[in-house]
């Protein structure tokens, strides 16, 4: 089969790989329907974890149709087009069972990550494997399409984790700081839960546009402090969600918390550099929350509202392109070229 497959920093090329086989009789192989790139994919195309381990396929979020089933699997037939979580869990340890599935005790294991133990062969591919199928492969609902059901591998649950984790309720005002894929698909979130008034801060102007379009107030971070300062009358916002990660955009979501607010964490920090304002944190009464997201847990609470129309995450899919040019499309995505977001790639 073909591939994109990680050889270094800014090298990720469309090779030919090995046909995925059934390992279990709890398996399923699944022919791709459609894939798509992850802002975390970036962390390794940038080499950042990886510099290593080359020659690896790379990717976690995919929607297939079940071509090949072991003996075991109960809940599905060849033929299923199914939408499939970006990580791997055993669906029956008692973590699993509470819905905690990112703290399963067999270990979580990840597609797309390397050569190790615990990480299986990434999902932007012809095909792939997949584990314990009956916990780790859902058929995809009636009234969701198949791009819909990608976002709800990875993207949208992290959205929402987003949003929950930052305590947003009915009424409130809230700030998106980031508008990525994530973080507009955390605006939708947040007026889903009722949400008020969304503030959307980022850098680009196209991502500032697509958020207003979504009925939020747009803002550039350099004004968003004052701005929001004015628009609030001192009060701030009560939920902030930071969808980057970064130290001047966790800086800035810690800023725009007003008193008793919360702010969430959904982005990646990778420079261990950051100075917490723990002294402002306690005299505002502040709750910081960050997290990285169990998917089935949420799904319950998201295909009803994606099946009614509520929340669109189709909406920020820019560019739909053939597996074998994503090379191409990690460097669109990369370099935020040509109002790039959400990146899908299709065999
Ligand atoms: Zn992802
Ligand atoms: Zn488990």
């Amino acid at each position: 089969m073909k591939a994109l497959c990680y050889h270094g920093p800014r090298s990720i090329t469309y090779d030919s790989a090995p046909d995925p086989k059934l390992e279990d009789d709890r398996d399923v192989v699944i022919k791709t329907l459609a894939c798509s790139i992850c802002g975390s994919d970036l962390h390794i195309y940038h080499g950042f974890d990886f510099t290593d381990q080359t020659g690896f396929c790379v990717g976690h979020e995919v929607v297939g149709e079940v071509v090949e089933m072991g003996s075991a699997v109960r809940m599905l037939k060849i033929g299923d087009q199914v939408m499939i979580p970006g990580a791997i869990s055993c669906g029956s340890c008692p973590q699993c069972l509470k819905g905690n599935t990112r703290r399963c005790v067999q270990g979580l294991q990840v597609y797309g990550q390397g050569r190790s133990q615990t990480s299986h062969q990434g999902s932007q591919a012809e095909a792939v494997r997949i584990p314990a199928a009956d916990f780790n492969a859902r058929r995809i609902p009636e009234g969701i399409s198949a791009e819909q059901a990608l976002m709800l591998t990875d993207a949208l649950p992290t959205a929402w984790l987003g949003c929950r984790n930052a305590d947003i309720r009915p009424g409130v005002t809230v700030a998106i700081v980031g508008l990525g894929p994530i973080g507009l698909m955390a605006v939708q979130c947040a007026f889903a839960l009722g949400a008020a008034r969304v503030f959307a801060i980022d850098l680009v102007p196209e991502r500032r546009a697509m958020a207003e379009r979504f009925g939020a107030e747009p803002l550039e971070p350099a004004v968003a402090r004052q701005a929001i300062t004015e628009a609030t009358h001192g009060a701030m916002a009560e939920c902030v969600v930071d969808a980057v990660g970064a130290d001047a955009t966790l800086a800035l979501a810690l800023r725009l918390a007003g008193n008793e607010g919360t702010v969430s964490l959904i982005g990646v920090n990778t420079s261990q550099k950051f100075e917490f304002p723990v002294g402002r944190t306690l005299v505002n009464n502040l709750t910081f929350r960050a997290g990285l997201c169990s998917i089935q847990p949420f799904w319950p609470e998201l295909i009803p509202l994606v099946q009614q129309g509520r929340i669109r995450p189709e909406q920020v899919i820019t560019h739909r392109l053939p597996l074998s040019q994503g090379e191409e499309a990690y460097r669109i995505f990369d370099g935020r070229l040509d109002g790039a977001l959400k990146m899908v790639l299709t065999p």
